[in-house]
């Protein structure tokens, strides 16, 4: 029987490749973006607090009413905006899901959608599922800023929608207001829709704040925003994030969600609810920062090289060329296996696999664990 190829990409994504590599060879897991410290002991409780009082059941199709209302009075107090719960919010399991059912509540057949690359490995493959056609649109190295000639260039009638990250995986740059006045600019005479991609909204250094396409209200009102609250209470392995859109766009996506999956892990939202009314947010930026400091002096006494500091996410880019002449992909493997450090390739973040000899790391580990990564890494020099 030969079943359908639904997209281009035939191979296991890197994610699983570097993880699976890392626990075979037992190598510090710096390649795949989650946390190796603990979630907060409150969360923990509630969630065993929500199975014992007997939150067990299906929740209702568009999220829990709590959970929506407690990422409405966050939105409020962090961005100063009024967010519908009923109309405007869907909770989902995680963030990946939110943003293919986003495109597969607009796409059809033969649309167009620009994708700014490096990006996150999952737009392509679900763009193309929904037979649409991804128009790659490289950001300018080395601080990966958008370049509006090139992405007005690459609108044609049939562009349908654009896909965005701030702050940016893998990356780390982060979009100023003035990139979403000119993003406002090149789409003001078109119906292209907007996914805005900003699962690391917390994630954001040196005193810079997300500026969020809900506070632009010309955007707001043709995008999808999509969030994650693995990035937020380093909980990844729960995969719960949430839509926010406007009351058409959300009708569109419930009408794809509620045959999809129907409602999404009921205990789970239970417990971030209440951790989100009980202000159990920590300033999660504080201790990244930290650790992205500490990272960046410790990796300077290697042979890699820093173009830029992240501004935002928990991930650095590292160039190797003072290290190896090995492909990213073949350099990333190597390092896995003799030096017992995992990290992920940049180049299958983008669709022609440009190789510009440059690594992720993800810094989002107890200090000790980064020491004694970068402790193994100092012997590349010798
Ligand atoms: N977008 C980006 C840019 C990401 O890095 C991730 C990380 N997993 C996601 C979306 C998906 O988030 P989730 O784990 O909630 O599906
Ligand atoms: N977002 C995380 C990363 O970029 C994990 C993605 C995944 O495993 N699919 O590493």
């Amino acid at each position: 029987m030969i079943l359908p190829q639904k997209h281009s990409f035939t191979g296991t994504t890197i994610f699983t490749i570097m993880s699976a590599l890392a626990q075979e060879y037992n190598a510090i897991n710096l390649s795949q973006g989650f946390p190796d410290f603990p979630i907060d002991e409150e969360l923990s409780a509630l969630v065993a607090e929500a199975a014992a009082k007997g939150f067990n059941q299906y929740a209702p199709m568009a999220g829990l009413p709590m959970l929506r209302e407690a990422i409405a009075n966050d939105f409020k107090s962090r961005y100063g905006i009024d967010v519908d719960k009923d109309t405007e919010i869907t909770i989902t399991p995680g963030a990946t899901y939110a943003i293919y059912t986003a495109f597969s509540a607009i796409l059809q057949p033969g649309d167009e959608v620009i994708v700014l690359e490096p990006a996150y490995d999952s737009y392509i493959p679900n763009i193309e599922t929904n037979g649409a056609i991804a128009v790659p649109v490289q950001l300018t190295a080395p601080d990966f800023h958008v370049d509006w000639d090139k992405v007005k260039n690459a609108i044609t009638p049939k562009t349908k929608a654009l896909i965005l990250n701030t702050p940016h995986n893998p990356t780390g740059a982060v979009w100023q207001k003035s990139d979403w006045d000119k993003l406002a600019d090149v789409v003001r005479d078109t119906d292209i829709v907007i996914l805005s991609d900003e699962v690391y909204e917390q994630l954001i250094f040196d005193g810079q704040q997300h500026y969020t396409v809900m506070q632009h209200p010309e955007l707001r009102a043709r995008s999808f925003a999509l969030y994650s609250f693995g990035k937020v209470f380093h909980n990844t392995g729960w995969k719960i994030g949430f839509c926010i859109a406007p009351a058409d766009f959300t009708t569109a996506f419930r009408r794809l969600h509620q045959y999809l999956c129907f409602s999404v892990n009921t205990p789970a939202q239970y417990a971030l609810a209440h951790h989100l009314a009980n202000g159990g947010r920590q300033p999660v930026y504080k201790m990244l920062q930290q650790k992205r400091d500490l990272f960046l002096d410790l990796l300077s006494q290697t042979g890699f090289s820093i173009y830029k500091p992240a501004s935002g996410s928990y991930f650095q880019v590292a160039g190797y060329e003072r290290i190896s002449d090995l492909g990213d992909v073949e350099f990333a493997q190597w390092l896995t296996k003799e030096y017992g450090v995992a990290t992920i390739p940049v180049s299958p973040f983008y669709s022609n696999k440009k190789d510009d000899k440059l690594v992720r790391f993800c810094f989002a580990k107890k200090d000790e664990t980064l020491r004694t990564a970068v402790e193994r890494l100092s012997k590349l020099n010798g």
